[in-house]
């Protein structure tokens, strides 16, 4: 899509942008809105750096709109407050997740199940109702009305707390929506990466006993010793597979690449849950016997909702659940997006913002 100008806002903004298909990312000066009357600003100090980022910095989805700041794990102090915000105050740890608005009036946003609002306004790269092009957290601030707007317990730091904004919902909602988040249950987790890794611990913390499912035999250690999961099924070993056919209650499928649903569908007891939050690009095959013979269920889930969102972020910070995280400086963004490509990241990036982003940079 070609570069469109930016509406003028009244109120400085700096980050870094792409501005083509390249995906690079470079210094970008753009402009925020005023803080209204029901909106939170707040100084960015940490943006996790998310899968998605960086389909969207290349426009792989094809809906890009250039310049975009991307950003949507997104981690700060508030520095102002419109006159009727009534949740926030000037000096509050907060967050923002995928979405900074929804059309409030649909059955989704009555639910609180603003993510699946088909007029929900996502924090970068969308044209919000005002008619301005939304920038993320790559960037020095935020401006956000409260109802989008994430209060961080006091003992989760921002640096962690951010990926939890996507990484964490994404894989927390669908435990608790798809009834897998009861005690002694036998959890999947299939793809270690930024979402396994935290669905494994959202799941332990939970209570069940998980099962990391993965092709690469090398991250069993990492999977049990490291993460806590209880056992590790190479998902290409045929007698692995064959030994814990009809074992597990529900599996969560973080895997974006195309892979066979059948082993999975196969470690399901009857009325076992298979749920993917991946989105390979291509459609994958599907197996309907398996599925009709034992009554199993195969669905999807895209984040959550603001209330949900809370509620995720509280109980992580209970229970000390805590992604793991490479924090490093802005100017090492393009390296980081790279090496998200090849999944050389255990297991989130994590831009220091607060530090190492600087006007003149
Ligand atoms: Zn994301
Ligand atoms: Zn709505």
């Amino acid at each position: 899509m070609a570069a469109q100008p930016e509406l003028e806002h009244p109120k400085k903004a700096f980050g870094w942008a792409a501005r083509d298909t390249s995906g690079l990312l470079s210094p970008f000066n753009f402009s925020r809105r005023e803080t209204g009357e029901k909106d939170v600003a707040f100084k960015v100090l940490f943006c996790g750096i998310c899968h998605s980022d960086l389909h969207m910095v290349k426009n792989e989805w094809g809906n890009t709109i250039y310049p975009i700041v991307p950003g949507h794990e997104v981690a700060g102090i508030v520095t102002e407050v419109g006159s009727k915000v009534q949740k926030f105050k000037v000096g509050d740890k907060v967050g923002v997740g995928c979405l900074v608005d929804s059309c409030r009036k649909c059955q989704s946003c009555a639910d609180d199940l603003e993510n699946y609002c088909p007029s929900l306004t996502l924090t970068y790269g969308s044209k919000h109702p005002d008619g301005t092009i939304t920038h993320g957290g790559y960037s020095d601030s935020m401006v956000a009305d409260e109802s989008f707007v994430i209060s961080i317990p006091d003992n989760l730091p921002l640096d962690v707390a951010a990926p939890l904004l996507c990484a964490g919902i994404t894989v927390y909602s669908p435990l608790k929506y798809y009834g897998l988040d009861k005690p002694g249950l036998k959890i999947g987790v299939v793809g270690l990466g930024g979402l396994g890794h935290l669905a494994v611990k959202f799941a332990k913390a939970l209570g069940a006993t998980v099962t990391v499912i993965s092709t690469s035999p090398n991250k069993k250690t990492e999977a049990i010793e490291h993460l806590g999961a209880d056992s590790f099924l190479i998902s290409r070993d045929q007698e692995q597979l064959q030994a814990a056919t009809g074992t597990l209650d529900g599996i969560i499928d973080t895997v974006s690449a195309i892979h066979p649903l059948l082993p999975l569908i196969s470690l399901l007891k009857s009325h076992g849950k298979l749920v993917l939050v991946g989105a390979p690009e291509k459609p994958l095959e599907l197996p309907v016997f398996p599925l009709i013979l034992g009554r199993k269920l195969l669905g999807g889930s895209m984040i959550g909702g603001l209330k949900e969102t809370q509620e995720m972020i509280d109980f992580a910070a209970k229970h000390g659940i805590k992604p793991d995280i490479e924090v490093i400086p802005i100017d090492y963004v393009n390296t980081a997006l790279e090496r998200v490509l090849k999944a050389d990241v255990k297991y989130r990036f994590v831009i220091d913002i607060g530090n190492t982003l600087k006007a003149s940079s």
